[in-house]
């Protein structure tokens, strides 16, 4: 369905953005890849993915906090892949204590990383994909786009700004082609995720599955995590033609959460 498109997933050589470009590679798009760390073995799983495909995957190493970087990943996708038809604004960090004690550099941060990012690579891939008459932006906000927890205010500030941002530019981009949403998902168990029970665990003296059972009771009410695979799959939704008058949306998958 996606042969001869390009996907950038940002912050993808880990956790969601790893599982989305997995099955955007499926679906035959070729793959920008970002984000810290290993590159070599992510390339490897996605370039896996596509093989029935023969897709192409690459990676650039941009610091998502950065524009200048964000600039150079945008100039990589657009002199090696020609641009990018769908853009996947995943990267992410987390940082939890009450706003007394939050970090600044902390609250700069996730601001930067978790929103202001997706402006950059919006703003620079959007004259692209008007030019083509087609394109799909999917940012990847939160149940924390939508509900607040306690100890999350940058988060909560950036994930609700992305929703925010997500509605105003699909307003923009109505008539374009271009479909703008954002998928929420509640608890999806990366090593994100897996930071938080392990400090859970931590400080309440329990085993790491008792924290685990009590991270998903919170919250979560079907007691189950989200996939990385299962958020890939809405993503290939709304790049179908079946998704192609679904814009603005924040759609959650949280097994409930912000039913609640
Ligand atoms: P993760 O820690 O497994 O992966 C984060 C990815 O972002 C990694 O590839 C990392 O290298 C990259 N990254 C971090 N800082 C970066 C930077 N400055 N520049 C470039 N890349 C950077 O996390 P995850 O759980 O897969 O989270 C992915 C996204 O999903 C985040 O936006 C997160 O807020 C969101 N999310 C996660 C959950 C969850 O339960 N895991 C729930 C809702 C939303």
């Amino acid at each position: 369905m996606l042969k001869n498109k390009t996907a950038l997933v940002t912050g993808s050589t880990s956790g969601i953005g790893l599982g989305i470009a997995q099955v955007l590679a499926r679906e035959g798009a070729n793959l920008v890849l970002n984000g810290f760390g290993d590159s070599e073995g992510p390339i490897a799983q996605v370039r896996e993915a596509g093989r029935a495909h023969g897709i192409r995957v690459g990676h650039h190493g941009a610091d998502m906090s950065k524009p200048a970087e964000i600039e150079a990943l945008m100039a990589y996708a657009a002199s090696e892949f020609g641009g990018v038809d769908v853009l996947v604004n995943n990267a992410g960090i987390q940082h939890v204590a009450n706003v007394e004690d939050f970090p600044v550099a902390k609250w700069d941060a996730i601001l930067a990383i978790n929103l202001s990012s997706a402006f950059h690579t919006t703003r620079l891939a959007m004259p692209g994909l008007r030019k083509k008459g087609w394109g799909r932006i999917v940012n990847i906000a939160s149940a924390h786009g939508l509900v607040a927890s306690a100890g999350k205010s940058a988060y909560v500030a950036a994930k609700h700004g992305l929703v925010g941002m997500t509605k105003a530019v699909a307003l923009e981009a109505a008539t374009s082609g271009v479909t703008v949403n954002a998928i929420c998902p509640g608890w999806v168990l990366t090593p994100l995720v897996q930071r938080q029970i392990d400090d859970r665990a931590a400080r309440e003296g329990t085993a790491v599955a008792q924290a685990e059972r009590e991270l998903l009771g919170e919250k979560q009410p079907s007691l189950r995590f989200t996939t990385p695979q299962q958020l890939g799959e809405l993503a290939v939704f709304l790049c179908s033609e079946a998704g192609a008058n679904v814009t603005g949306q924040a759609w959650a998958v949280d097994g409930g959460w912000t039913a609640q």
